[in-house]
Formats: C-alpha cells, structure tokens, sequence
C-alpha cells in the first residue's frame, strides 16, 4: 500500500498484463488488431501497385438496406443512404475513388450524383487521396481542421477549403434528411482523426453502426499512444451509450468486411445480418485498441 515504489512491477510484467488484457478482449474477432497494434514486431501491409487493378479492386457490397461498402481490398469507404442524398465516409486514394466509389455506387443501384457528403476520417491518401474526385463531382468534403495540416502536405490532389468543404472542431452531428451522423473526435492515429456513429437498417431492424477512424500508430510516440488509449476508451463509452452494435472500420481487415459479406450473400430468411457482431463485440474492439496503446507506450514506441 501507498506509494513506495518497492515491489512495484516491473515494465515487462506491465507490458504483459496489457497485452494480456487485449488477446483476452480481442478473442478471435480481433486477433488481428492484437497483431497490428500490441507491442511485437511492425507489421507492414505491402504497398499497393495502383496500375495493378486486380491487387486492389473489391466488388461493392450491400451490408444493409441503407449502407453499401464501396471499399477496396485493404481500405475502407462506406456509403449510407438517405431519404436526401448519400454520405460517404471515406473517399480511398485518387486512383481508386472513380472505379470503386463512382462506379460502385452504380452497380449497386444508386446514384452518384446523389452524394452530398463525404466525411473524411483523416487526412491520410488511403482516405483522403479520392475527395478532390468527389468535390468536383458537387459533394462536400467533412475533415477535421486538426487534419488539415496533414491534409495539406498530401501528395497528389487534394480538396479545396471552398462552400464545399467543411472543417469541424469537436464533436458535431451531421443531418442529411432523415438521418443524423454523430461525428466524434477521437485524436490518435492522427490529431484529426473522426470516427461516426449512425443508423442503419436491416428490413424492419434498426441498428447502430460505428466506424473506428484510425486505426495503427504512425508517429509512435507518447504523446500519441496516450492520446490513442484515451480516444479509445472515450469512444466505447459514447459507442455504449448510443447501443452500437454493428462495429466498423475504415480497413476491412480489422472488421472482416469480406468475410461478413460472404456470409451475408449466403443468408437465409431468419438468419441475423453478419455485420451486427453486438454491443460487446464493438466494446471488444476498442478494449483491444486502448489496451495495445497503453502497451505500446510502457514499451516505448516497440
Ligand atoms: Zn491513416
């Protein structure tokens, strides 16, 4: 008892008891965010081959009667339906957002030129890269203005600050006809990283979907892990109170979005959506992410 340090644990037993605490949490759901984010070696995705379509390309997905993924294989873009147009969160890179985004909105039967928003979750080209693309097409691009310096040093095109951008400070919800998207800053994998929360729905089902904003490390330093951690914590007790239970990400990996869409495609009558994993599998998400992060700052940047 009190605050004599003797006998305090040792970091590698710190370190372990959190690293612990997210392969708990993770189970199976999440092995891969423990693989990704907990102390260990770095693992590195490939660079992709932009000119090599096959390497990148993904199908578009109906995952609910309002929400269709427009993704790619390793990055994330979803588009929720409204009774007034459609936003999109997450534009991919410039290379991709015509072939994937455009034309996938069409081959899923809706229409492009109905998108009126695109929140980006931060200012990084796997996100950001396709929102210049969509701004010239008439949407409005959302980004966090803690980003925008991020934003700005992007390589390729890059969205102008004009009517059609709208940079957001703090919380702030997004209404476009009958649906409301809660925007929550969670700072961590970079300084403006959004992550949202919105309906969706499944026949006559109404569920709440999240999409986590960031997922690695990029600056690896204190500050940053910290900064993560908190995020992550503040994220799941706001996810909590707004009952989600259809937990997304921004990279298909961290969510298995493939794997869901099989066996949504696969889907008999009275069988539950894949995508609704419940409260407690989104709790599970960030439990994982939070704790990696503690880990990672005792580790020092390991
Ligand atoms: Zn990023």
């Amino acid at each position: 008892m009190g605050l004599c340090q003797v006998g305090a644990a040792p970091p590698s037993d710190a370190i372990a008891g959190h690293v612990v605490k997210a392969t708990k949490a993770a189970g199976s759901e999440y092995a891969v965010l423990v693989k990704a984010l907990c102390p260990g070696p770095i693992v590195k995705s490939a660079p992709i081959d932009s000119a090599d379509r096959d390497s990148w390309h993904a199908e578009p997905v109906r995952a609910f009667d309002d929400l269709f993924y427009v993704g790619q294989k390793t990055v994330s873009a979803w588009a929720l339906r409204t009774s007034a147009g459609i936003i999109v969160i997450d534009a991919l890179f410039d290379y991709s957002v015509e072939d994937e985004i455009w034309d996938g909105l069409r081959k899923a039967g809706l229409d492009p030129s109905e998108i009126r928003y695109v929140i980006v979750t931060h200012g990084h080209s796997d996100h950001l890269g396709g929102a210049a693309f969509l701004q010239r097409k008439g949407a409005t691009i959302v980004l966090a203005e803690a980003d925008w310096p991020i934003a700005e040093k992007m390589e390729g095109p890059r969205p102008t600050r004009d009517a059609r951008f709208l940079a957001v400070s703090g919380r702030r919800q997004l209404t476009l006809g009958n649906t409301t998207v809660d925007l929550v800053p969670t700072p961590g994998h970079t300084p403006g990283t959004l992550s949202v929360i919105f309906p969706v729905h499944d026949g006559k089902a109404r569920h709440m979907a999240s999409i986590w904003g960031g997922t690695g490390f990029n600056t690896r330093t204190p500050e940053q892990f910290s900064s993560y951690a908190r995020s992550a914590r503040d994220f799941a007790r706001v996810a909590q109170r707004a009952r989600v239970d259809v937990p997304l990400s921004n990279h298909p990996v961290v969510d298995d979005t493939f794997r869901k869409a099989d066996a949504l495609a696969g889907r008999k009558s009275g069988d539950s959506n894949p995508f609704v994993t419940g409260q407690r599998s989104q709790q599970a998400l960030l439990t994982t992410a939070a704790e990696c992060a503690d880990a990672s700052l005792i580790a020092g940047g390991g």
